[in-house]
């Protein structure tokens, strides 16, 4: 019996991709207007390659997304001449610019109908990667349960946050069903453990792993069909 559907949020629930571009536009554009020089800097390439160095002097952080863009942006600001103060006090705000756009999220057609219909049936999860703030884009209501790979320390397909969910939520993994966009982080990671996987394949790609998605569908709105079709299968 099914008691429990766990989400992936970036590219299941919304537009990952077009949330995290227009946050670093909006970042780059407010640099841009109060500290000009440091934006010419980070649009030379010095941006990605400072990513890489904190990158690497933080491997065991690779995980924490948040920590690792204002670590970036702390050095942008104190290798353009800003005091170490500065430098702090710079990156947060430039961060607090990309965060507040980064979750004005485009939720994919029927996701939020869809997450309504749901809730009344069965207990909701949602397991990220991303830094996706839960109240800030309008989630928190229908969610019973949250994890990132910042809340518990490892990015999927480690299998912590499914882990600490079916501990928390005190259900088995064949009592939960889990859906996602990515073959390894989502499927895999939750197959792994004996959860029951639906694939959000919005992009119609080919599935090219050895392993299988317990189910595929291409729009949210066949979510409910897809559960119920599982829930059938013995
Ligand atoms: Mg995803």
């Amino acid at each position: 019996m099914i008691k429990l559907i766990s989400f992936d949020l970036d590219d299941t629930l919304w537009d990952g991709q077009q949330a995290i571009i227009a946050a670093q536009q909006a970042m780059h554009d407010w640099i841009a207007c109060y500290h000009p020089t440091v934006a010419e800097n980070a649009s030379s390439g010095r941006y990605l390659i400072l990513r890489a160095e904190v990158a690497s002097d933080h491997s065991s952080r690779d995980y924490d997304l948040t920590f690792i863009r204002k670590e970036v942006l702390r050095r942008l600001f104190a290798e353009n001449a800003y005091s170490n103060s500065e430098a702090h006090a710079y990156s947060e705000k430039a961060f607090n610019v990309f965060f507040e756009k980064r979750n004005q999220v485009r939720y994919f057609d029927d996701a939020l109908v869809t997450l309504k219909y749901l809730k009344s049936k069965y207990q909701i999860a949602a397991l990220t990667n991303g830094n996706a703030d839960m109240i800030a884009t309008g989630l928190s209501p229908m969610i019973d349960y949250f994890y990132s790979a910042e809340s518990v320390g490892a990015a999927k397909p480690d299998t912590k946050m499914f882990q600490a969910l079916l501990s928390d939520a005190k259900i088995k993994p064949q009592e939960c069903i889990h859906v996602g966009d990515h073959p390894q982080h989502d499927i895999f990671a939750a197959e792994s453990l004996g959860i029951k996987t639906i694939w959000f394949n919005s992009k119609k790609k080919k599935w090219s792993e050895k392993f299988r998605p317990g189910r595929e569908i291409n729009k949210l709105v066949l979510l409910p069909q897809a559960i119920q079709t599982i829930c059938g299968e013995k």
